[in-house]
């Protein structure tokens, strides 16, 4: 046979930026496929690497001969090659780097001989360890769905949207019972693994040994482990954080993304990939179905299902007739002097307390919250074009917009009502911990966030004081909000609902709306019913006004109509470009000059340019950073001119001393 494409692109050391260019020695020809190892001669070493690539030309250069490829097929399954190279391209990373974010690492280099090589054998008898509960008629019908869906093998997403304790569970893993005997694997995402141990426990408890868990908790030997029990066939349900969705079976027949709206499902760092998006985008590749489950799905999602791109799927009750809880909202311009803990929700604290149960405190402290708010009539200074809150610097003493960068400074009077009572709001967990240990005298209280939770195993070890019993009050920033079951819990308090309301981001209603929704489910799942008690300045807020009545849709139609009329997402796609630079000038100059070349770019593409602004946090590990944003009326547009304003900036050379990134689809924006 004639030989076509005689060079090859490899990639040498998971997570590399370049590839490098092979000839192909005829004799190994019939073996060099994408995802293929090879050796390889670098410089006067020997190394491994993946074959990326092949193409009948190379460039003006000499190139060496690979020297073997050791295995029989492919390390990494076709599918996973196809699925890598299209979270390189689509979130501008290279496809050596989205393959190093899919493997675990340590995996090229010492993995001589794949253990126990050859025909996977069938994976069954291992189905069933648990019983399945009977499942009510909202249930079945889900999962039926669902079910035929798989049978079908065809690529249909599915939203299922259940309210806190309403057994969507229960739904995942009936979905995957009708895989068994299909030889096709399952992949189950949850919003950071280590933080929702009781999930994994469950489907263990189902699929026995059939389970492998992925996560960046494990150690680098366990997650090669599992990852060789998947792509051996060993192990058909594989669940995991984020990266789960690179999880290497050689068919999948089924990807179910738990609590789909969780920010967590987006990489921060290196390759920025949206977990959710890239599940869709597998399951369209492998021509499966995918559910979304969520009891308050993002707004992109809800609009998918919305428009009839994705089915939905509706439990609207919780399980066994339980009632939602009660949600009362305090406000407290009413309480003066009464905050962090106000006389009402330490009452109905104690009242739990006295009964046996317990209680949970909860405030939303996330990295970057600080703000003013008028005492006397909850007003907090927005910035007139963004629609996003300004955010209180309190060194400068200046009110900044992280979008656009304008800047004010902080009025001493209330725009709004005119009132002299504005009032600074930080402070976090700790302060309130104090508070709790003046007002309940011998009552154990367990703290959980970023400082508490930072040992192995500490995350784990806090709950279990809690469940066990042990504490009264389990206080914590949004880590205690996630998927729970806590049944001794009576009590929630959100002791400052604004914090979230008033992050610099066109999401912060939405994502209050969720995590105060998801902190209500909490409570309520054992035999009494819950009660909630959310302190607050903006009571009339539609994203708590909907929360406490469990009202989605309700809380959906006045989201997606601010949405449409700013023109952000769903209506929108972004791109958050980042500019780094050891001297503040060099970040501030390149910002300045991106802005300008991205503005020529985008020209007549519909496409439009905010910025610069210093970023809300400004100096990270030495660098400072600015933030230039895209927005676009779609994915295709939007990379365009992003590829043309890199292109001049680069060409023009007018980025010294600063590097250059970019965000697709970002979330966080800090
Ligand atoms: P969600 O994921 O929607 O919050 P879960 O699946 O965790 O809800 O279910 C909440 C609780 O209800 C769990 O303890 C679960 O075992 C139980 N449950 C789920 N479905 C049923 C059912 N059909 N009958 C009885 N209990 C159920
Ligand atoms: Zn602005």
């Amino acid at each position: 046979m004639e030989q076509v494409n005689k060079y090859l692109d490899v990639v040498i050391g998971l997570g590399a930026e370049k590839s490098f260019t092979y000839s192909l020695p005829p004799h190994l020809a019939h073996r060099a496929v994408p995802g293929q190892r090879v050796v390889v001669p670098l410089g006067s070493r020997v190394r491994t690497g993946y074959i990326v690539g092949l193409t009948a030309t190379k460039g003006e250069y000499d190139v060496k001969d690979i020297l073997d490829i050791p295995d029989a097929d492919p390390l990494v399954p076709p599918g996973l090659m196809e699925l890598t190279r299209w979270v390189g391209a689509y979130y501008r990373a290279p496809w050596g780097m989205a393959l190093g974010v899919a493997l675990p690492p340590g995996l090229e280099e010492g993995v001589a001989v794949r253990p126990r090589k050859g025909v996977a054998e069938e994976p069954d008898g291992l189905f069933g360890e648990a019983h399945a509960l009977s499942l009510n008629a909202e249930q079945v019908a889900a999962a039926g769905q669902v079910q035929a869906a798989v049978k079908e093998g065809s690529f249909r997403p599915f939203l299922l949207h259940g309210a806190t304790g309403s057994g969507k569970t229960e739904v995942y893993l009936s979905a995957i019972e009708a895989l068994k005997g299909s030889g096709r694997g399952a992949i189950v995402l949850v919003p950071e693994i280590s933080l929702t141990p009781q999930l994994a426990r469950r489907f263990k408890a189902r699929f026995g040994a059939e389970v492998a868990v992925l996560h960046s908790g494990l150690t680098e030997s366990k997650r090669r482990e599992e990852w060789w029990r998947i792509r051996n066939g060993k192990a058909s349900v594989a669940v995991g954080a984020r990266s789960a969705v690179f999880a290497p079976f050689t068919e999948v027949g089924l990807i179910i993304v738990d609590e789909e709206h969780d920010g967590s499902y987006k990489q921060e760092e290196g390759v920025k990939y949206h977990a959710r998006d890239v599940s869709v985008m597998r399951a369209s590749m492998e021509k499966c179905p995918v559910v979304l489950g969520s009891a308050t799905p993002s707004l992109e999602s809800y609009y998918n299902a919305k428009k009839g791109k994705y089915t939905l799927l509706e439990l609207p009750e919780r399980v066994l007739g339980r009632p939602m809880p009660r949600v009362h909202i305090i406000d407290l311009k009413d309480k003066p002097g009464e905050y962090p803990i106000t006389s009402v929700m330490a009452g109905a604290a104690r009242e739990r307390l006295e009964r046996g149960e317990q209680a949970l405190f909860f405030l939303n402290r996330r990295g970057f919250s600080d703000f003013l708010v008028c005492r006397d009539c909850g007003h907090v200074p927005e910035c007139p074009s963004c629609s996003i809150s300004l955010t209180f610097h309190k060194s400068a003493r200046s009110l900044r917009c992280h979008w656009c960068g304008d800047e004010q400074t902080p009025p001493t009077l209330c725009p709004k009502c005119g009132g002299d009572k504005i009032k600074y709001m930080g402070g976090g967990t700790e302060r309130i911990e104090k508070e709790l240990e003046k007002l309940y005298d011998g009552v154990k209280i367990t703290r959980v966030d970023r400082d508490t939770v930072k040992e192995r195993g500490a995350y784990a070890k806090l709950l279990g004081e809690v469940a066990s019993g042990e504490s009264g009050i389990l206080l914590g920033t949004q880590m205690v909000s996630k998927g729970h079951d806590l049944p001794g819990i009576g009590m929630v308090g959100v002791v400052l609902a604004d914090t979230g309301l008033h992050h610099p981001d066109f999401r912060a209603a939405e994502r209050t709306f969720q995590v105060v929704t998801q902190v209500a489910g909490r409570t309520g799942r054992g035999d009494t019913p819950g009660e909630v008690f959310v302190q607050t300045f903006q009571p009339e807020h539609y994203a708590l006004t909907h929360a406490a009545t469990h009202d989605y849709a309700g809380f959906y139609a006045e989201e997606i109509a601010f949405r449409k009329e700013l023109g952000y997402p769903p209506f929108s796609r972004l791109a958050l470009v980042i500019l780094r630079a050891v001297k503040p000038e060099n970040a501030e100059g390149g910002a300045m000059a991106a802005a300008r070349e991205f503005l020529s770019a985008a020209k007549g593409t519909g496409v439009t340019v905010l910025g610069p602004a210093p970023a809300p946090v400004k100096r990270v590990r030495g660098k400072y950073r600015w933030f230039v944003i895209l927005k676009g009326p779609s994915a295709t547009r939007l990379h365009k001119a992003l590829d043309v304003g890199i292109k001049s900036l680069n060409e023009k050379k007018l980025l010294p001393g600063c590097s250059l990134d970019v965000d697709v689809d970002p979330q966080g924006m800090v």
